[in-house]
């Protein structure tokens, strides 16, 4: 069936009586859509906000390509083609059974087997990972190579669980989930709370259960299928992408102060190549509290902090115990804003969590001077917070275009795994590095395209969602 007006007049009828956004364009679209949105998947605010964002942007493709409408590829596209969601029992040290909640999100396949991280965090619900998993589709698209997105994970924490706890619970995680992906179909990867440890614990069971090795999940272990670059990726993407930002304005990293958030695998790579480039960085949290270093968090620091958070599974107030002239700040939920976002820098790269900038710290960021915010963590600032940035017409990457070099070396984790060969870390780093001027070029050239010039938040979903888009026009009604 052609999707662009070959229907017969009765069909078209019935289907503008159906689609009451059928007649609506720009803002009246956004609206009636996001109504739809609400309705149909109710509490799921995290959803709700990513679908919000990218069809605000892709109003300004709709109404300029109306074979999209047509196609109804927008309401294709925030509906998941399959979402998995399974018990997962395990026995904790003590002899309980214990019992989480498993879920993969397989969001889109038009352009490549479904890819995106597993979380593993007590806050993980369907809203979140479907969030996730759309904000992924899009993402995947912008880094030039064949994947398509899905997202996954469980309510589990692994925060104050046992090596061996852990390792149960992944090989009971996996042996539910190994029947839905593959190669060729699904391929997860880390998020929140899985590292190297829960993927090694996860391929072990895949490959046990299944009888074959083969590349099924990305940031494998350096001597079982993984890619040199994979741990560093996407922190190295996000300055990367930052670099391309400040030279847009004829300026670069060197000598800037720059706040960090988190202390996971993004934050600590986003530290180090910071460093690498003459930056200096002040400050570093967790979900208790965050440091303030004012003399800079170098090299001999940085190995401290990974120690701590890698092998130790420590918390970010030893920091302040073990360097002095720094300082801790333990969370405060009453003030109902981070006031780590309150300390005087030039650039911000949040690398924790989903809104971790509210429209306060926002606002703090400017008032202090912050003229770039290169975003590590998914979705980290609030729709209110994203509106002044842009308005404030600093230096703003979005998380789907800043961060995608993660994905961007777990896609070439999968080719290397398929040539079965591995390339060296400097060709690594060196396509890395290749593919997060591409995306920034990608965003930067849409956002001109549309009208928009600099908004890299419309140039992003708008270059990621045409391919997509332009896919699914070719596969027919899939
Ligand atoms: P890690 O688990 O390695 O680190 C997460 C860090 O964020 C920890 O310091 C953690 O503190 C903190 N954190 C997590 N949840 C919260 C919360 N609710 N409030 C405050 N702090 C919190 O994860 P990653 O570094 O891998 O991921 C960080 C972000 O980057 C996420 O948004 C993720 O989706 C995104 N991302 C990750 C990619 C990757 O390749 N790993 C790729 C692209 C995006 P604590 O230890 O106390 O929980």
């Amino acid at each position: 069936m052609s999707t662009t007006g070959t229907m017969t007049p009765s069909t078209k009828h019935d289907v503008g009586a159906m689609n009451p956004l059928k007649n609506l364009t720009g803002k009246a679209y956004v609206a009636a859509l996001m109504e739809q949105v609400k309705a149909k998947n109710p509490a799921e605010p995290e959803f709700h906000q990513a679908v919000e964002e990218v069809v605000d942007s892709l109003s300004l493709v709709l109404d300029r390509h109306p074979e999209y409408r047509a196609a109804h590829i927008i309401e294709r596209l925030i509906e998941a083609e399959r979402v998995i969601l399974f018990r997962v029992p395990w026995v904790d040290d003590n002899g309980e059974m214990q019992v989480n909640r498993g879920f993969r999100i397989e969001m889109n396949s038009a352009i490549g087997p479904y890819k995106g991280g597993l979380r593993f965090h007590p806050s993980v619900n369907l809203g979140i990972l479907k969030f996730l998993a759309f904000e992924q589709v899009l993402k995947n698209s912008l880094t030039t190579l064949p994947m398509g997105g899905g997202k996954g994970g469980t309510d589990f924490d692994p925060k104050g669980k046992s090596d061996n706890e852990v390792m149960h619970f992944c090989q009971s995680f996996m042996t539910e989930l190994f029947r839905h992906i593959g190669p060729d179909t699904d391929v997860p990867a880390g998020d929140i709370g899985v590292g190297g440890r829960e993927l090694g614990f996860l391929f072990g069971q895949y490959k046990r259960i299944r009888n074959e090795f083969t590349g099924v999940l990305t940031g494998k272990g350096r001597n079982w299928g993984g890619s040199l670059i994979r741990p560093e990726a996407t922190g190295y993407g996000c300055v990367y992408f930052a670099v391309e930002m400040l030279a847009g304005r004829g300026e670069t990293l060197k000598g800037k102060t720059c706040l960090v958030s988190g202390s996971g695998n993004v934050s600590q790579y986003t530290v180090e190549k910071i460093n690498d480039l003459g930056g200096k960085v002040v400050t570093l949290s967790d979900s208790n509290g965050f440091i303030f270093d004012p003399a800079g968090i170098d090299a001999t620091k940085l190995a401290f902090v990974m120690d701590l958070k890698n092998k130790r599974r420590g918390r970010i107030e030893e920091y302040a115990k073990k360097f002095p002239g720094s300082t801790y700040t333990p969370v405060n939920p009453a003030l109902g804003y981070n006031p780590m976002w309150d300390v005087k820098a030039e650039c911000a790269f949040p690398s924790a969590t989903q809104n971790e900038i509210n429209v306060t710290d926002a606002k703090n960021l400017l008032k202090n001077g912050c003229m770039l915010v290169s975003e590590g963590a998914n979705m980290p600032t609030t729709l209110d917070g994203v509106k002044l940035f842009l308005d404030a017409k600093i230096l703003y990457g979005p998380a789907k275009a800043a961060n995608a070099g993660g994905v961007a070396v777990s896609g070439l984790e999968m080719s290397q795994n398929s040539m079965r060969y591995s390339w060296t870390r400097e060709e690594v780093d060196a396509k890395l590095h290749q593919i997060m001027k591409s995306i920034y070029k990608a965003a930067s050239d849409a956002a001109i395209e549309y009208g928009t010039p600099g908004n890299l938040v419309n140039g992003a979903n708008i270059a990621g969602f045409i391919k997509v888009a332009d896919a699914m026009m070719d596969q027919g009604a899939v």
